[in-house]
């Protein structure tokens, strides 16, 4: 694998929805390997390019391209999902009354073919990996519980694992620690720094304690826009990024801690 190399880069994508430009000319450029946070007040797009990017929204102009030349701005959000792309919505998507093993279970098999669904008993192989997975997301000891009894938190980290057993290159989080406890929001972000080893990961997020804490590079966004992009300390030193931040306070402050 190149080092450096870009693996998802958004240029000048805008999105209309009647009329409203919901995102203006947004240009997002993402390394191999990156855990990149993206803020910025409610209502600055940023659920709105994530749809994008997973194929959930079709923009009125501009380009995305993943892993270097594939264009996937007019593909069907299945055909992006394939290509290795997972998108995690707020609310968790698992099955409340299957137990967290059978959860990773049927998630690794929808990679699949049909037949080998149908077919295929469990291989050692794929245990092995479910096991890996259980240990990964803290939640071995709890492989035969039942999805629905698990904590928020760990319900969350239960669809993280679920979308790492389909292998996707890049990660699609929307404020995956929104409603965690302070501990729980601590694993997220070990969790998602071990994540980002091997694969890249575009996190949407309120909790600027959180991101401060496990951001390398952050990007702001404001009014469909990109605003600024750097470093945590970049970013809270930056006029506009405050301005933006302080004259809208039903939003986070960038300068406390605030979810
Ligand atoms: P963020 O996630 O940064 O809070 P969003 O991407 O959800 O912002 O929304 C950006 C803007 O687009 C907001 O003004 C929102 O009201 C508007 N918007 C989002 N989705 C739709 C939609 N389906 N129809 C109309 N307007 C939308
Ligand atoms: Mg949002």
């Amino acid at each position: 694998m190149k080092k450096e190399s870009v693996i998802l880069q958004c240029s000048e994508v805008t999105v209309e929805f009647d009329g409203f430009k919901a995102v203006q000319g947004m240009n997002l450029k993402l390394e191999q390997g990156e855990l990149r946070f993206l803020i910025g007040p409610n209502g600055a797009g940023k659920t709105t390019i994530l749809d994008v990017i997973c194929g959930k929204v079709k923009p009125a102009a501009g380009k995305v391209t993943f892993n270097g030349n594939i264009d996937i701005t007019r593909r069907k959000e299945h055909q992006i999902a394939e290509l290795g792309i997972g998108r995690k919505f707020q609310a968790p998507s698992i099955f409340p009354t299957m137990t967290v093993e059978e959860n990773l279970e049927i998630s690794m098999r929808q990679r699949r073919s049909v037949f080998a669904t149908l077919f295929a008993r469990m291989q050692g192989e794929e245990r092995d990996r479910i096991e890996a997975q259980l240990e990964m997301i803290g939640l071995q000891d709890k492989a035969s519980w039942r999805a629905g009894g698990l904590s928020h938190g760990e319900k969350q980290w239960l669809e993280i694992g679920m979308m790492l057993l389909q292998e996707p290159e890049i990660l699609l989080l929307d404020e995956p620690v929104a409603g965690m406890t302070d501990k729980e929001t601590d694993k997220t972000g070990e969790l998602l720094k071990q994540i980002a080893r091997k694969r890249s990961i575009v996190v949407v997020e309120h909790d600027m304690e959180f991101v401060r804490n496990f951001a390398s590079k952050v990007t702001v966004m404001h009014e469909g826009k990109l605003l600024k992009e750097g470093s945590m300390d970049e970013i809270q030193r930056d006029d506009r990024v405050a301005e933006v931040y302080l004259g809208k306070r039903r939003d986070a402050d960038v300068s406390r801690s605030t979810a």
